[in-house]
């Protein structure tokens, strides 16, 4: 394919979903960083929606307040004041904890002065994800696809950030007994992991598991090895395999009563928990005949790969790389 074709981007905004959430939940956008539009979901918790510069697709981002600070689990795209915003709404610091390294949502990491992470992924964003041309790369900015929204003022003068490598169930605490805990899945990126909220009973899920439903066949978790992801090159490419993120849904399925809610970082939110049983379930029918898959779909490369569903999860998957 040309790098410079144009893929029409769909926006997430006509999805009924938006729609709904904006009936259910107090929402806007704020002058301060206008570039997200901020949902208030609880007592503590923001979804904020932020446009994505491509064509890959919106995503959410979260703020989560404690007793002394708050946290943002995901940071997004580096446009905008994120980090002003989120002590404007909570009035307390702000710290950050990125799902993984992608551009989506770490690539804001640098306007944060504590950056929590799991390992690998800190290694991920010092190697990929450190200067305005790795910004640049990411973002197709100068191609046909890239979406101007925003003004160049806006984007953060410098990427490079200083990322707290943790180990997996590492606990972020947010003041008292407000505890956040680092739950490594790997799969769709090496240190890709989930944050549980233990007192608020969610589980943050990055690009780990989605909800997706019947009219989403491009929602699902993304599972290509570490040769789908030729844009990137891979440190702990052991992390990608479907195998060891098996494992890692089997450990995390376990623990379903840990949570009641499940927030991931594109499409529809605030889900049910009994979505990670299910992405255990779709990813052991994939590893077990990837053959046997529920749909075809073309990825934003225009890509063909292959869905496995099982309930509101799904798992897509290349199938000539991920059957060998
Ligand atoms: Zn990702
Ligand atoms: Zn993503």
């Amino acid at each position: 394919m040309e790098k410079n074709k144009y893929i029409p981007i769909s926006p997430f905004s006509d999805t009924p979903f938006l729609g709904q959430a904006r009936e259910k939940y107090t929402h806007g956008i704020y002058a301060i960083d206008p570039y997200v539009e901020v949902f208030k979901i609880r007592d503590n918790v923001w979804a904020m929606l932020a446009p994505c510069t491509h064509a890959v697709g919106d995503n959410w981002l979260y703020l989560i307040e404690g007793p002394e600070k708050a946290i943002f689990i995901d940071n997004g795209y580096g446009i905008g004041d994120l980090r002003g915003l989120g002590e404007m709404l909570t009035g307390k610091p702000c710290i950050t904890a990125p799902t993984h390294f992608h551009g989506d949502h770490a690539g804001g990491s640098a306007q944060f002065d504590q950056v929590y992470c799991h390992q690998y992924c800190a290694d991920m964003i010092k190697h990929q994800l450190y200067t305005r041309e790795d910004w640049e790369k990411f973002n197709h900015y100068g191609e046909a696809q890239h979406r101007y929204y925003y003004l160049e003022k806006d984007v953060l003068p410098s990427f490079e950030s200083n990322p707290i490598g943790c180990p997996d169930h590492y606990i972020i605490n947010l003041g008292e007994d407000y505890d956040i805990e680092l739950i490594h899945t790997g799969g769709h990126a090496p240190g890709l992991s989930c944050f549980l909220d233990k007192k608020g009973r969610i589980l943050y899920t990055g690009d780990a598991v989605f909800i997706s439903y019947d009219d989403m066949p491009g929602l699902g978790t993304g599972l290509n090895g570490p040769n789908g992801n030729s844009k990137y090159d891979i440190l702990h490419p052991e992390c990608m395999d479907a195998m060891f993120f098996m494992g890692r849904m089997d450990d995390l399925a376990e623990r379903v009563q840990e949570f009641d809610y499940v927030m991931p970082g594109h499409g529809p939110f605030d889900g049910p928990a009994s979505v990670v049983t299910d992405t255990r379930d779709a990813i052991h029918a994939a590893v077990e005949d990837p053959y046997n898959y529920s749909e075809e779909v073309l990825d934003h490369r225009g890509v063909k790969q292959y869905n496995m569903r099982r309930g509101l999860a799904r798992v897509r998957y290349n199938l000539e790389d991920f059957a060998k």
